[in-house]
């Protein structure tokens, strides 16, 4: 039996059926694998939910004790598990703080699922490990050759510049709250910036979950306590949609920033107001993508939420049959 056979696509997600469960399904069911903590992959009320400890961690946080999972079984990196007639193990997906790909094997077939993922290097989540596989299963956020996301610490280094040549304004930085907020601050501090750095109240708590899993921020303090003038030179972190609203104009002379792939676009930087955009991504970009789903070696490989096309039809070239999955649900929003 092909794994193309016993993975199948249903309204609710991507069902592995000699298994019996969902992998992040877009409603309630019975039993979920979810792949990382993000919302449109981490949905509330589902029955028995199993992901890594870190993921779990975040649905909690952001869910409610209530709501991420009737029970909750952690399961480690690497660690493999028997459900039903599948054997299933997460693996790193290099995307955001305990994101994995669930791989699954039946009958000596491998299918993975692999979330969202990046192949750049991360200091706030295990690097991205390639599974060899029959199917793959891929995000394409990025999908079109015109998306190749510069070195990180490149952005980084014209943001402290920029910090450097405006002493007396204040940089807000747009960054969602689970992933990027956590990394820009992990790449400030290996670019060498010890100052403070400074919060918008929401996210804080991530921080905060990050933090208990070890991975270490530095000096973080909340923008609202600043005192006045305090926050001239410095650099703040607010969610994408405070950082041109009332909020972000309290501040001294805010130069507005914002920290995603899609500031690649120039438009999307203008339209939204950005002065200084940062493209600084979670996801592959082009060249990632077919790196990845050549390095696989998958015969099959479904492509999720994005450009569907232009990689099926890149795919094709490399003899790899592509296809859409259409799942609807899923996003294009901040976290990119
Ligand atoms: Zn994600
Ligand atoms: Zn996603």
């Amino acid at each position: 039996m092909k794994a193309t056979e016993w993975l199948v696509p249903r309204a609710e997600g991507l069902y592995c059926a000699p298994g019996d469960f969902f992998i992040d399904p877009l409603v309630p069911v019975p039993r979920a694998v979810i792949t990382h903590g993000h919302a449109d992959h981490a949905r509330p009320d589902h029955g028995a939910v199993l992901a890594t400890e870190e993921t779990l961690a975040i649905m909690r946080l952001r869910l409610g004790e209530d709501r991420a999972g009737a029970t909750q079984q952690p399961l480690r990196y690497g660690e493999e598990l028997t459900v039903g007639g599948v054997r299933l193990r997460l693996e790193p997906a290099g995307h955001v703080l305990g994101s994995a790909q669930a791989v699954m094997e039946r009958a000596g077939t491998r299918a993975v699922v692999s979330g969202d993922y990046k192949r750049a290097p991360d200091p706030t989540c295990r690097a991205f490990a390639p599974v060899p596989c029959d199917l793959f299963v891929t995000e394409a956020t990025f999908a079109l050759p015109v998306f190749r996301h510069p070195d990180p610490l490149r952005e980084i280094d014209k943001l402290l510049r920029d910090v450097k040549l405006f002493p007396d304004r204040t940089h807000v930085v747009g960054c969602y709250a689970l992933g990027k907020c956590q990394r820009l601050i992990a790449l400030l501090r290996q670019a060498g910036y010890d100052g403070p750095v400074w919060l918008h109240g929401a996210l804080r708590p991530l921080c905060g979950l990050y933090e208990r899993f070890g991975v270490a921020l530095g000096d973080l303090r909340p923008a609202t306590e600043a005192a006045k003038g305090e926050l001239c030179g410095g650099i703040v972190l607010a969610p994408p949609g405070a950082i041109a609203d009332r909020w972000a104009r309290r501040l001294a002379d805010p130069v507005v920033c914002l920290a995603s792939g899609w500031m690649q676009v120039r438009q999307r930087a203008k339209s939204r107001g950005v002065e200084l955009p940062l493209i600084i991504s979670d996801h592959a970009d082009w060249d990632a993508l077919l790196t990845t789903c050549r390095e696989v070696g998958a015969e099959d490989i479904w492509v999720t939420h994005g450009r569907e096309d232009a990689l099926i039809h890149a795919l094709a070239g490399f003899g790899i049959r592509g296809r859409a999955l259409r799942l609807i649900g899923y996003e294009e929003d901040e976290t990119a």
